[in-house]
């Protein structure tokens, strides 16, 4: 139906769809019209939901919990995520200092809705995850960007972050290991970063830790409240178990923070969704509290797959990614194919023709870097089982070998 009026709220009508559900509905539909496109862009782990995890989930069916929780989760459920931060993080967390929302992205979303005012500044550095700006967007902020090229691996520095917070800086964003580049900050690294963060007590810091259990080759995690526990009172640490424990569905997402954020987080969650699936939640309280070895499990699955992807991709002419140290992606730089032409004829003007010459010629699907704010980049999800992968990117190397 068209007509009436279609007017819409002025931030949204400002804000982007979301880049990488854009191009698995674009998946989805080459799927529809019969074409077997090899999926490199959603960011979910193929695997499925751990047995035990998927029986608590029944079993709370029939033992009938299945009405509305309280609005900051189950307490059996913000138990277990504090005793996850004190074990896992070192953080000195309660579990009436937790807040359970129904994924990552509504733990987010809570948290600049309920704090940011017009004109105040969000950093990010770049590339980003591609929802943090559009969030930003949508509750009234302004995202400052910070340019973290291949030079720097991708981290933010102490010295970029000097040079952008200033009296306007309300949040900044970290996400350790990075989407879309694998990067992992160190704890030298956020050390310098809180060196600069003490001097600027009014800024508030996203920690995203959802890649948490996904370091490979031994590296350690860290996350920046236990590297300076002075920031602990303004630092919002957010997590969830949809990467760690193959729950992309399920949408747990949590966090911890101070309890006058987490106060107003809920109050908005309350007045929107309110608790999160009950159901999802006794699954999650089964994740935090059963057994660990899924996790080293995966983690080993997607090294090899790393390995694999890393030694395919710098095999073809024209792409090259440095070794990513964590998550599932890698951000291959594809600017040696721009200026040239697809095997079917396209020109390769940006990383978005690639993207979409890759899927509509190779059959595969990757997501552009500059949805993720760095141009001349594709962002490769290695989560797909060896075979399809090895498929996948023969596909990409035979059509990289004809562009011309
Ligand atoms: N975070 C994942 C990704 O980047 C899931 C999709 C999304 O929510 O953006 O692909």
């Amino acid at each position: 139906m068209s007509g009436g009026d279609q007017r819409l709220n002025h931030r949204l009508a400002a804000a982007q769809p979301s880049a990488t559900y854009r191009v698995m509905d674009r998946v989805a539909q080459r799927r529809d019209q019969g074409h077997r496109v090899l999926s490199l862009c959603a960011g979910e782990p193929d695997f499925d939901t751990p047995q035990h995890i998927r029986q608590a989930a029944i079993a709370a069916i029939e033992a009938g919990h299945t009405r509305y929780t309280p609005v900051a989760g189950l307490r059996a459920l913000r138990e277990a995520i504090a005793d996850k931060y004190r074990v896992e993080n070192g953080l000195s967390v309660s579990w009436q200092d937790t807040q359970v929302s129904s994924g990552g992205k509504q733990v987010i979303f809570n948290a600049l809705a309920a704090t940011l005012n017009d004109g105040d500044e969000v950093i990010i550095p770049a590339p980003y995850w591609v929802s943090y700006p559009e969030m930003v967007q949508l509750c009234g902020g302004r995202s400052r960007m910070v340019t973290c090229g291949a030079d720097c691996g991708f981290k933010l520095t102490a010295a970029s972050l000097r040079a952008a917070i200033g009296p306007h800086t309300r949040w900044l964003i970290l996400n350790s290991p990075s989407n879309p580049t694998g990067a992992v900050y160190s704890r030298e690294e956020l050390h310098a970063l809180a060196e600069v963060l003490l001097e600027h007590p009014s800024v508030l810091i996203l920690s995203d830790d959802i890649y948490e259990h996904l370091i490979f080759d031994g590296r350690p995690f860290h996350t920046l409240a236990q590297v300076e526990p002075r920031l602990a009172e303004r630092t919002l640490t957010m997590n969830g178990v949809s990467k760690a424990y193959a729950m992309t569905g399920w949408r747990i997402g949590f966090a911890t923070g101070p309890r006058w954020l987490l106060d107003a987080m809920e109050k908005l969650q309350g007045q929107q969704t309110s608790g999160a699936c009950s159901i999802s939640q006794h699954a999650a309280v089964a994740a935090l509290r059963g057994p660990k070895n899924f996790l080293d499990e995966s983690r080993e699955v997607f090294q090899r797959r790393r390995d694999l992807m890393v030694a395919m991709i710098n095999d073809t002419p024209g792409l090259y990614c440095a070794v990513p140290q964590g998550a599932f992606y890698a951000f291959a730089d594809c600017a040696a194919l721009l200026g040239k032409y697809s095997p079917g004829g396209r020109a390769l003007h940006s990383d978005e023709d690639v993207a979409l010459a890759l899927l509509e010629e190779a059959n595969v699907a990757v997501v552009p870097g500059s949805a993720f704010g760095l141009a001349g980049y594709i962002r490769i999800a290695y989560a797909l089982n060896d075979d399809a992968l090895s498929h996948a990117c023969l596909a990409i190397q035979q059509f990289c070998r004809a562009v011309r």
